[in-house]
């Protein structure tokens, strides 16, 4: 009965994955319509599992937005690798309570060694400590939770037990491209999202290191790897250099740029970012896993467990249990995926996609150029910010091409001008992809120019 049912979801799941190329890759409107098949009362009594299963295939796999798939350039979203998805089934089934050995002597195995390979293929310092997250949100959160520590440590205050009220100040240096997500970890983590000096960027929204105030010892810079509009780096060396002699703390937000790391020809992208207190990236986004993997990676382990570490009278201590280094308790294996990924690949499978993408956004932004758009940014990774003639044309292509559903990306305001934003973060685009798409974009730039 258990064994038919799991059968099913595969058979289910897989129907999905070998069919998604050949759907729309945004819904369409009956599809999403027919989503109210879930507005439901609270039933009274069970379902049958095998109808459970069919109702969320036929109403839920129809109104999904196939970023699985293989023409998906909206946001920074990624594919995931066959391999991935399988691990993670596998892990799911073990329902492993994965924060230490005790609980899950394999996972706690298995994501040691996914966090020896993450600082060896992102070339990181190796005796970093790395947590397992939800996301690039939350590893930033995790960080600068531990530059606080530190910081404030430093000042004889403990954060931990004391809080921040009445603490000496801490000064949070961002720049004026910083994502909103590490603006979140800030208000979260007591700092505020406005008490913040905002450095001015340079047209790639690159921060401009001439505008950085004098850095001390109670400074927190947040530096980023990856533009999410334009995949820009901020000058994280020359940061490092002046942080270092200051005794500041500088974060990196790596999300997905953290990962040109890997790649040979995009590296120096990346130059002395190990050089950084602490990073932020995603398994999620570009090493393609499924959703759910983020990464904290901490220079020094022991700022990491002061700021996240936990007691319990049921609890012993042991060096490196992952509670000890993350917000949450209980957790799923997480780094299962990513391990999977990695020995997938292997470093030169990283390099293969890594690469394989920023050519391919190369290739892609050439072909826009072609057909009579304005590429804004410097394609320097794997992001183009493409406009047209006029903000009102640029915004009708976005719409004609969302309708028309062959590929899908969205809007993007840059340095002012409305703008469109391409991602290719996915293993399953290739330049055919691309033509495709670029052929639908140029239908839709016909349709219209024609007067109606
Ligand atoms: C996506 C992204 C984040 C947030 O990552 P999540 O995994 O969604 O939490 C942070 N910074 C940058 C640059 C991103 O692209």
């Amino acid at each position: 009965m258990s064994n038919e049912l799991l059968r099913d979801a595969y058979v289910r799941s897989e129907r999905y994955l070998s069919e998604i190329d050949t759907q729309r890759v945004f819904p369409a409107n009956p599809d999403l319509m027919a989503l109210r098949g879930f507005e439901e009362p609270f039933p009274e009594k069970g379902h049958d599992p095998n109808d459970i299963l069919r109702h969320l295939d036929e109403v839920g796999s129809p109104a999904t937005v196939a970023s699985t798939g293989s023409r998906y350039f909206g946001f920074v979203v990624g594919g995931s690798l066959p391999v991935s998805v399988g691990a993670n089934w596998m892990a799911t089934a073990w329902d492993q309570v994965a924060s230490s050995s005790v609980t899950s002597p394999a996972t706690d195995k298995i994501e040691k060694v996914a966090a020896q390979w993450l600082l060896d293929v992102l070339d990181l310092p190796r005796q970093s400590a790395v947590g397992f997250v939800t996301g690039a949100t939350m590893a930033t959160f995790t960080a600068l939770a531990a530059a606080r520590h530190k910081i404030l440590k430093k000042q004889g205050w403990n954060v931990e037990d004391d809080g921040l009220f009445g603490a000496p100040e801490i000064k949070v240096i961002v720049s004026d491209e910083v994502h909103v997500t590490v603006l979140k970890a800030l208000s979260l983590l007591g700092f505020g999202k406005s008490r913040v000096i905002k450095i001015p960027t340079d047209t790639n929204g690159a921060m401009d290191i001439r505008e950085l105030p004098v850095l001390d010892s109670q400074t927190i810079v947040c530096t980023q790897a990856g533009n999410v509009n334009s995949g820009a780096f901020d000058p994280i060396n020359e940061i490092c250099d002046l942080a270092q002699s200051a005794d500041a703390w500088v974060h990196v937000d790596g999300a997905f740029g953290l990962w040109a790391r890997s790649s040979s020809s995009r590296a120096y992208l990346t130059r002395g970012i190990d050089k950084a207190d602490s990073w932020a990236t995603d398994g999620h986004k570009w090493l393609n896993t499924p959703y759910d993997g983020g990464v904290v990676v901490c220079r020094d382990g022991g700022t990491l467990h002061g700021a996240m570490s936990v007691s319990a009278a049921y609890l012993k201590e042991r060096d490196g249990e992952s509670q000890n280094y993350i917000p949450e308790f209980s957790k799923r294996a997480r780094g299962v995926d990513i391990w999977a990924a990695l020995k997938f690949l292997g470093r030169e499978g990283v390099n293969d996609l890594i690469s394989g993408c920023c050519n391919l956004a190369q290739y892609f932004a050439n072909g826009l150029e072609a057909l009579g758009l304005n590429i804004l940014n410097d394609v320097v990774l794997n992001q183009i910010v493409v406009s047209w003639d006029s903000a009102e044309k640029t915004e009708a292509l976005i719409q004609a091409v969302q309708q028309d559903g062959t590929c899908w990306f969205g809007p993007t305001v840059w340095k002012g001008h409305n703008a469109f934003r391409l991602s290719v973060s996915s293993w399953k685009i290739t330049s055919q992809d691309i033509d495709l798409s670029l052929k639908a974009i140029e239908n839709c730039m016909k349709k219209i120019e024609t007067p109606k």
